[in-house]
């Protein structure tokens, strides 16, 4: 295991434009452990996704990963890990859906937030190809989250309406059969 701190709401580098990640870069052994620093701290904390920059590394990618065992995440869609390098999000239909969303980076907060759930994703992967995805319902939103980090938001930007925020424990005690997303 290679777990990182997971840098907190307030470090500056969670709000900046992460860098592109260069072509012949990819392969390299720095980015392998780059991956792995993210996958293991992405385990060790119980997330379904993490951005670099989340663990200090200013730089264009993600990984996201529902495992098919995920019980939590019962009656959505599963998907194998994704590495997602220099991505470009487009919205394919407006329509928003709510989900209550929580971060690795605002430990101990869950928020509502509505995104768009029809979108397009265009990428690299690991092997230098391209991909694109096209995602719907709880995924799109998950992507929509992981892709933010990369621009330097965070999902309480997005939160319409702050008496949709909540702790944890209040969370649970008065809105937790609402839709779920950490
Ligand atoms: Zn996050």
């Amino acid at each position: 295991m290679s777990t990182k701190p997971v840098l907190r709401m307030g470090h500056p580098l969670l709000r900046q434009a992460a860098e592109n990640v260069a072509y012949d870069e990819i392969k390299s052994e720095e980015f392998s452990q780059l991956i792995r620093d993210m996958y293991d701290t992405m385990k060790q904390e119980g997330g379904i996704g993490i951005a670099a920059p989340q663990i200090g590394v200013s730089k264009q990618v993600a990984i996201i990963e529902l495992p098919e065992d995920s019980e939590r995440y019962e009656e959505v869609e599963k998907t194998p890990l994704l590495v997602i390098i220099n991505p470009v999000l487009t919205v394919l239909d407006n329509e928003k859906k709510g989900y209550w969303e929580g971060c690795l980076s605002v430990p101990g907060l869950r928020g509502y937030v509505e995104r768009p759930q029809k979108i397009k994703v265009e990428f690299t992967d690991l092997d230098l190809k391209k991909q694109t995805l096209e995602l719907d319902g709880f995924l799109a939103t998950v992507f929509q989250h992981e892709l933010d980090h990369l621009s330097g938001t965070l999902y309480v930007d997005k939160i319409k309406d702050t008496k949709h925020l909540s702790y944890e424990e209040e969370f649970i005690q008065f809105f937790r059969d609402e839709d779920t997303l950490e």
